[in-house]
């Protein structure tokens, strides 16, 4: 973050109340402004985080057992990859760059960007980001992302041949549809964190964590620390037990539930 930026941030900070019951959405908001103006992220990606915003308010904006399970067999399979990546774009980027290489250092994962709105400056600029915060190889920025996924057009489709192409679980965050179907179609074991448990995505990952990149990101390393201990049948039984549609159906029965325990209480 450059001076100027660094300052606007912290007359934001000093705008909102310490106690504003909306503050911590309000700054994540300002996050991603600033991320927008040094072009980490699109237009598009404010308007994706408050799709996504809509359902924290459901989920009453905490960690739910629907995620917990998710993120368990999430993380018994990034431990268990051979070659595990962690799918990176600008909104994840923006909300949370340390956690990400902190998660990628504790599997160990390879971290690779991946856009749906590709262009050079932004890949590197995203590059940057992740790097700051730690990253040592960032994959998918320039001529590495020169292989191609079958069945997406143009710039969609480009990825890393020691990343995505070649990987056997992707772990990615505020993903298009038509991509997840696209690496599910390759054999791919595709974990999604989408807090919209109707999105494409969400149907068609093979584990789908329903809770907020910010939550979900820190906890799934948490996850990754724990399930190392656990013995190789413990995992084949985590993962025998699981099965996505039902964590669709919890997350979705929740919301339901939670909205009308909130409409009695009017
Ligand atoms: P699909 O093509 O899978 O149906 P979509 O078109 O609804 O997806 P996009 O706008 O491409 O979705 O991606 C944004 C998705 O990410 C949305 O489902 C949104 O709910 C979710 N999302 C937005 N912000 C966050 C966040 N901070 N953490 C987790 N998920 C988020």
């Amino acid at each position: 973050m450059d001076k100027t930026q660094d300052s606007k941030s912290r007359s934001i900070r000093g705008i909102v109340p310490e106690n504003h019951p909306r503050r911590e959405s309000i700054l994540v908001r300002e996050r991603l402004v600033e991320a927008m103006e040094r072009e980490v992220v699109v237009p598009q990606g404010l308007i994706a985080q408050g799709r996504g915003e809509c359902f924290d308010y459901l989920i009453g904006e905490k960690t739910r057992d629907f995620a917990e399970r998710a993120l368990e067999v999430a993380a018994v399979l990034l431990i268990e990859a051979k070659n595990p990546v962690i799918s990176v774009n600008g909104n994840m980027a923006a909300l949370v760059p340390r956690e990400i290489v902190e998660l990628a250092d504790a599997i160990p994962a390879k971290i690779e960007v991946n856009l749906f709105y590709r262009d050079e400056i932004r890949e590197k600029a995203i590059e940057k980001v992740l790097r700051e915060a730690g990253a040592r190889e960032v994959l998918g920025v320039g001529e590495d992302a020169s292989e191609t996924i079958p069945e997406l057009f143009s710039q969609r489709r480009r990825v890393s041949k020691r990343g995505i192409l070649s990987a056997d679980v992707v772990l990615l965050g505020l993903e298009d549809g038509d991509r997840t179907e696209a690496l599910v179609k390759m054999g791919k074991k595709v974990i999604a964190i989408d807090l919209n448990p109707l999105s494409r995505t969400s149907l068609t990952a093979s584990v789908t964590i329903v809770d907020n990149v910010i939550r979900a990101i820190p906890a799934l390393r948490e996850k990754v620390l724990k399930m190392k201990s656990l013995s190789r049948e413990e995992r084949e039984k985590l993962l025998k037990g699981y099965n996505n549609r039902d964590v669709l159906r919890g997350a979705m029965k929740f919301m339901s539930e939670r909205l009308a325990q909130l409409s009695l209480d009017l």
